[in-house]
């Protein structure tokens, strides 16, 4: 005779399905009972309670629980197995349910196995041994197979609903998805816009989920990012690479724990967009340097001082993706304002002194601010081990290698030299807002750096006398500042000795450009000084 303890969904229901197939069954019995005459008891009890349940049985019959999690040393003393049918249990489920579930078992002796498996057998379910060390991972797939589902189905027909679409319309596609699983495995079965890799409509889905029900973003962003992992080599590549466009910081903290978990590093390419050749250094250095390369594209408002010219930005996403891709980047990354600057959003990160001369003099010491705040969150964000900027910003790599120092973050600075035209003009994004004459004339700020060059390589050390025979250099375009500084801590020098920053900022017509040049001044054998950078 079998007894069932335990009267609940699973008690009556296992009770009903044993006599069914012909046991004889003594229950269910409510918790506590000790069930003497019986060859087996089986406990249909909540786990906290099936030690207390165990500990009520008289030694001599075989006892057995039906939980998922719960190992067999709870049964101790007894002769003990388990058996946990893999199949959902509603109130009043037909007994016949149990047949063709799979069914986890185990025993402490060959005997309490075999009764485990003979119950199992009896019931037309699939018996399988599931030993103690592996019963956690066995429950929590079960629980992502069934449980999980139904949580993400709750989040579709909440989303359909807000389109009319009524859960019966779904349903289904739900069981077709699901059988095609079954039959032919998760990589063989998926479907979809993850699976063809046609990133842009995803991330119209995710605009229209965080338009109608917000709370269901972190889940879609997860499933989005495990997804892409399932579809991994089968994802069509877009530009001639696998890249991937993320938007969100959770996407971005899922994609970094993937990368941190396999050991590989992080090489992460700070920008603004609208990518010339500089950007493309940048990238290909970062490529050489780390197994995986983030590429920032943030317009950042925080660091413009003019409305016009954060207005005026050029902007072309889908050029640059191509671009990146083609790069061989693996993500770029390009959030919207709302992502980066949520409301509410206070905080600030400033770098005293070297923030408030030259460009921080003329765009005002909220530039730098908002250069460090958003370096600060994206580094933050993404966690790289090398970040690449140009030297183009000199002024800029100096503040940053300020900020990662004082702040301890853990990331290093890699400087790229300054890409330019063959005529000298150094490429930024700006640069697209030149007339034909105003490209001309712009040649003004590499040519100062020349001139200045010059006249140290025949020896001038005078800082003021420098200056002043590169202003000359610049014709009718006028300096906003051209100064030469300490390249380190951006204080003004009087005289060249050793290295020194040349930095020049001017407009042409509306557009404001900057540049610069170090030169290093040292002896040579003859005695003669030398400058070293080339511009
Ligand atoms: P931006 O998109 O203008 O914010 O620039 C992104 C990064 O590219 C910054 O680290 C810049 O210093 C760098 N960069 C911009 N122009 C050049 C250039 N001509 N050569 C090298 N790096 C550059």
């Amino acid at each position: 005779m079998i007894a069932i303890v335990g009267a609940g969904r699973l008690g009556t229901a296992l009770a009903a399905a044993l006599r069914a197939v012909g046991y004889d069954v003594l229950g269910p019995l409510g918790r506590g009972a000790d069930p003497r005459d019986a060859s087996a008891v089986v406990l249909c009890v909540p786990d906290g309670e099936i030690a207390d349940a165990a500990a009520a049985v008289t030694a001599g019959p075989l006892v057995g629980h039906c939980s998922g999690a719960t190992a067999l040393d709870v049964l101790a003393p007894h002769e003990a197995f388990s058996l946990h049918p893999l199949m959902t249990v509603p109130t009043g489920a037909d007994p016949a349910r149990f047949a063709g579930a799979g069914c986890a078992i185990d025993g402490t002796t060959p005997r309490a196995l075999a009764v485990a498996e003979a119950l199992a057998t009896a019931l037309r379910m699939r018996p399988t041994r599931v030993a103690d060390e592996d019963r956690t991972a066995y429950h929590a797939a079960a629980s992502i197979a069934s449980n999980f589902l139904v949580t993400i189905e709750g989040a579709a027909e909440r989303l359909a609903a807000t389109a009319g679409v009524d859960r019966a319309l779904l349903a289904p596609l739900v069981r077709a998805a699901v059988d095609d699983w079954a039959a032919r495995g998760a990589e063989q079965a998926l479907t979809g816009p993850i699976a063809r890799g046609d990133d842009e409509t995803v991330a119209r889905q995710r605009d229209a989920i965080a338009a109608r029900t917000p709370d269901l973003v972190p889940l879609f962003d997860a499933l989005v990012a495990a997804t892409r992992d399932l579809a991994g080599p089968r994802r069509e590549p877009r530009a001639g690479a696998a890249m991937r466009t993320l938007r969100s910081v959770a996407e971005m903290r899922e994609y970094v724990a993937r990368v941190r978990a396999t050991g590989r590093t992080i090489a992460l390419v700070p920008t603004m967009g609208a990518f010339h050749a500089g950007h493309h250094a940048l990238m290909r250095a970062a490529r050489a340097a780390a197994d995986e390369v983030v590429v920032w594209l943030f317009v950042n408002p925080a660091q413009f001082n003019e409305q016009r010219d954060l207005a005026a930005y050029p902007r072309d996403e889908a050029k640059d993706a191509a671009e990146a891709a083609a790069l061989g980047v693996d993500v770029l990354f390009a959030p919207g304002v709302e992502e980066v600057y949520p409301p509410g959003f206070a905080t600030t990160v400033h770098v005293e002194g070297l923030s408030d001369v030259l460009e921080g003099a003329v765009r005002g010491v909220s530039h730098f601010t908002g250069v460090c705040t958003v370096v600060t969150k994206m580094l933050n964000m993404v966690t790289p081990d090398l970040a690449f900027f140009g030297q183009k910003d000199a002024q800029q790599v100096a503040v940053l290698r300020r900020m990662v120092a004082d702040l301890d973050i853990p990331v290093k600075l890699v400087v790229i030299p300054t890409v330019r035209e063959p005529d000298g003009l150094a490429l930024s994004s700006r640069n697209v807002h030149l007339s034909p004459e105003n490209r001309r004339r712009a040649l003004a700020l590499s040519r100062a750096l020349r001139a200045a060059k010059t006249v140290v390589a025949d020896g001038e050390r005078d800082a003021a006398a420098i200056t002043a025979r590169a202003r000359t250099a610049m014709d009718d375009v006028d300096a906003e500042y051209l100064a030469l500084v300490d390249p380190d801590s951006f204080q003004p020098i009087d005289n060249v000795n050793g290295r020194v920053l040349v930095a020049v900022a001017a407009r042409v017509g509306d557009t404001r450009l900057i540049d610069n040049t170090i030169i290093t001044t040292a002896a040579t054998p003859d005695g003669a000084p030398t400058t070293q950078e080339d511009i």
